[in-house]
Formats: structure tokens, sequence, C-alpha cells
């Protein structure tokens, strides 16, 4: 078969992998995308998914630069301006407030199928990128140069980078050899979009409860939230099975009755929790990014965020090395990529995993200490709107995109 050719091979055709296709391709760097699925918006993780993802601004501002922002049906792209946080114990709730930072938003609520079908519209057809629907790469040899991949379907495609943007189970990086740490948090997330009797009023709630977090997310409707509640596998796979009236009576009292009564909930599905994360982000030409390379409890809505920072700063050093007429592939590039995203991520992810030990722990002197630590947190202003900006994104080390915008931002406000 006759070998084809291109920039950039991407294995899988989730958020990461076509945010990737389309920043590249807007600075003239060709890719082929080669999805799994046989659907155009990638395979849905089970057979309906009903996350609400919440997508920090920073998050949106890349978004934004691709053109797909612009795609989301606003009816479809909830937004919160605070955040309620309290435990199952009765302590203090903290909140957070936009305006205490003066900016309008904290974030944004929008569901995974409806991303995943904006960036699916926008890659497809766009010239610079090609997508292979229902195919995989099923092995590569490399040079000093290149990367030859053969897909599942005899394809031979040549280029000088090959992306593993192929999910939390990663194909490419088994074939790199690239080791992978996991924990099990022997954890499920059931995730379901429900109607309440009050309004959310453009709030995320979360409380905190010992075998795990249960978040409302406000979608745009006044009304309806999307949720995350986290459980012990059995009592999530429980709740599942029930009948659509007891499951919202049991989401209503673990929630406090919060928003009133829960009235209703359409599909339910759940999610096996785990950490993950490589130990490196490359192997000679091939490189990972977002759930290929890390994932997160859920519980801070920060997993897709991260993997589109990756896409955001690997193709803004791609992009770099080609206007100054370097390798894209080469390996100090790819060093600097991993560093780069490596220190972040794992920032991250260590951060969330201090707050799910804390907020698990359920003995008296753990529980003493949250409650003044939240008390605490609550009255100091400075530390809360650090926390604040950080879970947006917008601070740390941040992708050019995401840093200019703020720039003019800055710069039109002034
Ligand atoms: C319950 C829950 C709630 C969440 N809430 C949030 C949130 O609020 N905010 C947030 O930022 N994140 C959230 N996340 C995390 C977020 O969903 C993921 O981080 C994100 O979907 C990862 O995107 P990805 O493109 O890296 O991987 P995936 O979404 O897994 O996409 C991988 C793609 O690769 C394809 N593929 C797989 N194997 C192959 C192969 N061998 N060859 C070719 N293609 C292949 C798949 O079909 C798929 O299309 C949540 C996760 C869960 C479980």
């Amino acid at each position: 078969m006759k070998t084809e050719h291109t920039d950039v091979v991407i294995a899988g055709g989730g958020l990461t992998g076509y945010t990737l296709a389309i920043l590249l391709a807007r600075g003239g760097v060709s890719s082929i995308v080669v999805e799994e699925s046989a659907t155009l918006g990638g395979a849905p993780v089970v057979p309906c998914d009903p996350r609400a993802l919440s997508i920090t601004p920073g998050t949106q501002r890349v978004l934004d630069s691709i053109d797909v922002w612009q795609l989301l049906p606003p009816e479809k792209v909830g937004r919160f301006d605070k955040i309620h946080i309290w435990d199952g114990t009765g302590g203090e709730e903290v909140q957070f407030d936009c305006s205490e930072i003066c900016s309008p938003v904290l974030g944004y609520i929008v569901e995974q199928s409806v991303l995943q079908a904006a960036l699916a519209r926008q890659a497809k057809g766009r010239a610079g990128i090609e997508l292979l629907m229902n195919n995989t790469v099923i092995g590569f040899t490399e040079d000093a140069d290149s990367i030859v991949c053969k897909l599942a379907d005899g394809r031979i495609i040549k280029s000088s980078l090959l992306v593993g943007a192929d999910g939390i189970n990663s194909r490419i990086r088994d074939l790199a050899g690239i080791a992978q740490e996991r924990i099990d948090y022997h954890q499920k997330a059931v995730a379901c979009i429900i109607e309440t009797q009050l309004p959310h009023k453009n709030i995320a709630r979360q409380r905190f409860l010992k075998d795990g977090p249960v978040a409302f997310l406000p979608l745009p409707d006044a009304n309806r939230c999307g949720v995350v509640w986290s459980n012990g596998r059995d009592t999530a796979d429980d709740l599942l099975a029930l009948d659509d009236q007891t499951f919202c009576e049991q989401l209503e009292t673990a929630f406090e009755a919060r928003l009133g009564k829960v009235l209703g909930c359409e599909s339910r599905a759940v999610f096996n929790l785990q950490r993950s994360r490589v130990l490196n982000y490359f192997n000679g030409h091939c490189v990972l990014v977002g759930d290929a390379a890390h994932t997160v409890h859920p519980m801070a809505g920060q997993g897709a965020n991260m993997g589109l920072t990756d896409a955001a700063v690997l193709s803004e050093l791609i992009l770099h090395a080609r206007s100054t007429g370097r390798d894209i592939a080469s390996r100090q590039l790819l060093r600097k990529y991993e560093r780069w995203r490596k220190t972040e991520n794992n920032k991250m992810t260590l951060i969330l995993e201090v707050l799910k030990n804390i907020y698990e722990d359920n003995s008296p002197s753990v529980s003493l200490l949250r409650g003044n630590g939240m008390m605490l947190l609550n009255r100091t202003t400075v530390i809360k709107n650090k926390i604040m900006k950080y879970a947006m994104g917008i601070t740390g080390d941040v992708p050019a995109i995401v840093s200019s915008s703020l720039f003019e931002e800055f710069s039109n406000a002034g």
C-alpha cells in the first residue's frame, strides 16, 4: 500500500485529540486523526453520556480561539458565578464568589457530548485535518526524523510525530512503552441531569460525604443541574439500578435538599474513578496528551481542562518550531512540553489528592481540623482568591493563547 504523509498523526478523536488537530491546522501543521469509533463525535465511554463538564475560563479561551466556543448553542452553555462547598459532618460552608476577584464568571458547564460534537464539527472538512474513523494505529517504526504508523485497515502513514490522545487505556502509550501509574479509588461516579424544585442561581454546589462528593452543576435552564455523585462501587451500582423516583429521593437526602425536591432525572450512567499518570510524556516520536497521560478524580472538574491545556501547550511549541524552521518533534521540544505539563498536571493532581483525603477522613481529629480549616479559609480572602484564579486556569504556567487573551482583557479594561 502507498505510504501517506502528514505532519502529525493523532490517535483518538476525543476532546483533546480534536482540540490539538484544530490548533495545529490553524498554524499550517497538518494532521490525520485516527479514531477507533465509527461516529464522528468519538465513542461515548458509556452508551449514553450524561456528564456535564465544568469548563474553566482558561479552557474557554482555548475553545474560543479555535472558533469552537462560538459553535456551542447558547442554550447549552451554563455558567457559575459562585461555588458553595460543605461537608457531611455539618462543618462550615466555604463560598467562592467571582465578584471577589472582579471576574464576571468562575466557570462554565457544558455537556460532554455537546462539546465533543462541536469539536468534531469544527475539525470535519477543515483544510489540514483528515479524519479516519473506525480505525486504529496498530504499530509503528521510527527512525531519526520520522515515525511510520501502520493502521488497522492496512494504511501506512509517515509523519514527524505520533500523538496518543486515546484516553485512559491508551494503546499508543503501551506501544511506545511509556509506563503508567494507576491508583484505583474503588469508587464510581453516577452522572445524570436532574430537575430541581428551586433554581440553582448559577451556583455550583458540592457536598463532601464520607464515600465521596456529590456535586450539582448549574445548566442554562434555571432548574436543571448536571450531577456527579461519587460513591463506593457497590453503592454506585445500586444507585444506578434504582427507579427514578427512589433515586431522586436519595439524591435529595444526600444533598440536604439544598435545591428543594429533586423532581426528575434523565439517563443515569456510572464511571469508574481512577487516578493515573505517566512517568514520561514522550518516548522517541510518540507523545501523550489528555487522559492518556493523566486522569484525576472529577470532584474539581479538572480532567478535560488539563487535557485541553496539554493540547494548547503542545501546539504552541510545535507551531513555534514550524515558524522558525525547526524540527516539530525534536527531543528538545518534547522535553520542554513534558517538563511544562508534567509540573502543572502533577501539581493539580496533588492538590486534588490532598482534598480528597481530607474530606473522606471522618476521624474526630481530621473532622476538627477540616472544620477549623474551612472556617479559616472562608475568612482569608487572599488565599481564597488565589485558589479561585488557579482553579479557573488563568494563573500558573498557562499557554500563550490563555495569557494573551488575559492581556487583551486587561488592556480593554484599562
Ligand atoms: C464522572 C466524570 C465527570 C467529569 N467531569 C469533568 C468536569 O467537570 N470537567 C473536566 O474538565 N473534566 C471532567 N471529567 C474528565 C473528562 O471527561 C476527561 O478528562 C476527558 O473526557 C478526557 O478527554 P480525552 O480526549 O483526553 O480522552 P477521551 O475522552 O477518553 O477520548 C479518547 C478518544 O480516543 C478514542 N480511542 C480510544 N482508543 C483508541 C485507539 N486505540 N485508537 C483510536 N482511537 C481510540 C476513543 O474512542 C475516544 O474518542 C469528568 C470525568 C468523569 C468520569
